[in-house]
């Protein structure tokens, strides 16, 4: 069909779109990508994957369970040369992108070299460490690692599995065993099909005293045959929510034998007399969670980017209405007031998650070399000190990003409305793959009320004038900071004046908290349960800490770039100060309520946030295109870069759904039901004469009332 003027109207609208941009877009791009060397790493691997027939994802929407797996098997096969050949920065980052474009893939493949061989890495010896090397870890030969933590009975609180590993003293032996059917492993990535060894957190008991939970080393099945190992059970806990491309199984262990070298003793050591030493320095577990956490932060950068890139440019393309019969093309939807109420901050958000996914990347690689290269003293307390401040917000971090991005999926699917429910373009596999975010890596709830408590805990110390760390040193000067008000005006579009009012207003939400708890430790509770009681607050004032601390860092990445005329800066500036004001009136009630702001002031912010969506509006098709993200990585045809959307969503459809020559149950369904016979019902009042009889009981009835009232009467005669 040749195509006609409305099939290149999508076309020619999206180019209009980019003539004239505010700002360099590609200075812009990388700018939001760190550096130039992380930009181009990117679009190498972005053209690697498009290329790589493995990594095709146009049918991928209507693959079975089973299918997928198989296809994410085949992957791995594929991607584990680079492990080996590539350096680990090079690696994270391919990671990165494949996470964005198969998180099923992601997972199976992160839970052997993230969680598996993270386990080994920050939990072994370097003697232990060489000997998982030897045994082929790193390049997969021979061995497949999983992660067996969850239980069925208990997930969040790790301290409270129930999994035992006795040290047999004779055999020089851990006996790893499951006690009840509560205690078996649970949700196990990879147990299920993959895995030939597993890193099980269980209870060390020795000499029949319990010491805490600690990593063994559990082979499962003999790798040639694939064979149960004695004493494993293993099974495949089947169809999920999302992440079909993982096997995902249970595991129960009947007194299995394994050396005591395979417990992980990097920290805990035991002897062969069952000794035990304990780490001196718990702190450093911190290290690893915060990496668990520092990745899920890009994740969300990332996945919120990808969503919004789809519903801006189809939001671009996509007309409805005309305001006047003049008008020549009807509207496209991005230029209606709400649909920018709708889009514009969660693109500033995706923008702020992304700059402080860049900080905390930069901190934690920093923090974390050197706390490698230190030896124990003051310089290594003040860097774990810099550490546990980072971890106080990065709990919350987590969840507010994981929240909020799961949010935006759901409004930018409902922003591109049919067609955002076809799975062809994406959002139900991405809002169904994500939504997992905020259970695993520390679930949600219990991360923010971590880090509330972490805020108390500061508070309770600057109180005693401790100072504060960077991330809470609004509770530095309390008095002053619970005081200050807004300027209004033009001071709302200061960044360190917003700065000032996130300040006050997280103060003010970690007193109430601090409060809370006080006055219930006043009351006689003990301090669990005070924080307990006082986990309402707790939760609120972790949640208002974040939303300060993400636009902290998006400041300060704004205030650390050097301005090269090229309206970069310019505009990441703006970025900034609408992502702080949208928050700002998100959580209004918090600001309100602090007397930060008044009223009127509120009203202000309001009318300066829909400002801010229209002036967004004008460059934002630029601003997606400087996020970088490959047609062929966004997988949907309405969100493509050209605008080509119509064209392209038809084409995909029609390929995944071929029209068939002969129905495939016509005859055997459809037909019978079109033509099924009139249901013919017996004539029940036929064939029982049950009127009839009815007629005649009452008939009967009449007659004998009628004797006996004949008798009656002749009897009263007779008298
Ligand atoms: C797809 C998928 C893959 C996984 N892969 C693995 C894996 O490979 N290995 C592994 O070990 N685990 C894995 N997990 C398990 C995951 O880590 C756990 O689900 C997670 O730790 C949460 O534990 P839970 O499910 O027991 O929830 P629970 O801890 O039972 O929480 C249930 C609810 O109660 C709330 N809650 C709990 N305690 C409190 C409290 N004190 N105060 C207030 N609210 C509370 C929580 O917020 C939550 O909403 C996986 C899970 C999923 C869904």
């Amino acid at each position: 069909m040749a195509s006609s003027w409305r099939d290149n109207l999508p076309l020619e609208t999206m180019a209009k779109e980019r003539q004239n941009p505010p700002f360099n877009v590609r200075a812009m791009s990388i700018a939001q990508h760190g550096t130039e060397k992380e930009l181009l790493l990117k679009e190498k691997f972005m053209l690697e994957i498009s290329r790589d027939p493995i990594f095709y994802m146009g049918d991928v929407h209507d693959l079975t369970k089973d299918q997928l797996r198989e296809r994410t098997m085949a992957k791995i096969g594929s991607l584990v040369h680079c492990v080996q050949n590539e350096s680990i920065e090079h690696f994270t980052k391919r990671m990165e992108l494949i996470g964005l474009f198969d998180p099923g893939f992601w997972t199976r493949f992160g839970v052997h070299y993230g969680l598996f061989l993270g386990a080994i890495r920050s939990g072994a010896t370097a003697n232990q460490f060489s000997y998982w090397m030897e045994k082929g870890v790193v390049s997969c030969k021979g061995m497949y690692g999983c992660f067996g933590m969850t239980e069925l009975a208990h997930g969040s609180n790790v301290a409270g599995l129930e999994t035992t590993a006795t040290f047999d003293e004779q055999t020089d032996e851990f006996v790893v065993h499951t006690p009840n059917i509560g205690a078996t492993k649970w949700w196990i990535g990879g147990a299920a099909q993959t895995a030939t060894h597993c890193s099980v957190f269980a209870q060390m008991i020795i000499r029949g005293k319990k010491h805490g939970v600690k990593t063994f080393i559990v082979p499962l099945r003999e790798p040639q045959s694939f064979q149960l190992l004695p004493g494993i059970n293993i099974g495949d806990i089947g169809k999920k929510m999302g992440r079909d491309g993982i096997d995902n199984g249970y595991i129960q262990f009947t007194n299995v034998r394994i050396p005591r070298a395979y417990m992980l003793m990097k920290h805990t050591q035991v002897t062969r007399e069952g000794q035990v030493f304990e780490p001196p320095m718990q702190q450093l577990s911190y290290v690893a969670l915060l990496q668990g956490r520092v990745s899920m932060v890009v994740d969300t950068a990332n996945t919120a980017k990808k969503a919004l890139t789809i519903a801006v440019r189809y939001a671009a393309v996509r007309r409805q209405f005309k305001s006047s019969a003049e008008q020549e093309h009807e509207t496209p939807i991005l230029d209606y007031l709400l649909h920018q109420r709708r889009l514009m901050p969660l693109v500033a958000q995706a923008t702020a998650f992304a700059f402080t996914a860049l900080n905390l990347t930069k901190m934690f690689e920093e923090t974390s070399a050197s706390l490698e290269a230190m030896e124990p003293g003051p310089e290594m307390d003040r860097a774990l000190e810099q550490l546990k401040s980072t971890h106080i917000s990065s709990s919350g971090l987590k969840a507010h990003c994981v929240w909020q991005t799961l949010e935006a999926i759901k409004q930018a699917r409902l922003a591109c409305g049919g067609h955002g429910y076809s799975s062809y373009n994406g959002f139900a596999s991405m809002e169904a793959d994500f939504a997992v975010h905020a259970t695993w890596e520390g679930d949600n709830h219990i991360l923010a009320l971590q880090s509330g408590r972490s805020l108390v805990q500061s508070y309770l110390e600057a109180l005693e004038g401790k100072k504060s760390g960077d991330a809470t040193d609004y509770l530095n000067d309390l008095d002053n900071v619970l005081k200050r008000k807004c300027k209004g005006g033009d001071a709302l579009l200061d960044l360190k004046h917003i700065e000032e009012g996130w300040g006050t207003v997280t103060a003010h939400a970690v007193k109430k908290a601090g409060e809370d708890y006080q006055s219930h430790i006043k009351a006689g509770k003990s301090k669990e349960l005070a924080f307990e009681e006082a986990s309402q607050s707790r939760f609120v004032a972790a949640m208002v800490h974040v939303s300060g601390f993400i636009f902290r860092q998006f400041k300060q990445a704004v205030d650390r770039m050097e301005d090269k005329g090229d309206g970069v800066k310019e505009h990441l500036t703006r970025l900034a100060v609408f992502y702080g004001l949208w928050r700002m009136e998100e959580q209004g009630s918090f600001f309100l309520r602090s007397g930060w702001l008044s009223p009127a002031d509120f009203d202000a912010v309001q009318a300066k946030v829909t400002d801010f969506c229209a002036d967004t509006r004008k460059y934002v098709i630029p601003l997606v295109d400087s996020w970088s993200i490959s047609d062929h990585v966004l997988n949907s045809p309405i969100g493509r870069w050209d605008g080509d959307i119509y064209r392209a969503y038809f084409g995909r459809v029609r390929q995944q759904n071929p029209q068939l020559k002969a129905h495939p149950y016509f005859e055997k369904l459809i037909k019978p039901f079109l033509f099924r016979p009139d249901i013919e019902l017996e004539d029940y009042d036929e064939a029982i004469g049950i009127d009839d009889e009815i007629t005649e009981i009452q008939e009967e009835r009449e007659e004998a009332a009628a004797e006996a009232k004949e008798a009656a009467e002749a009897a009263k005669n007779e008298k």
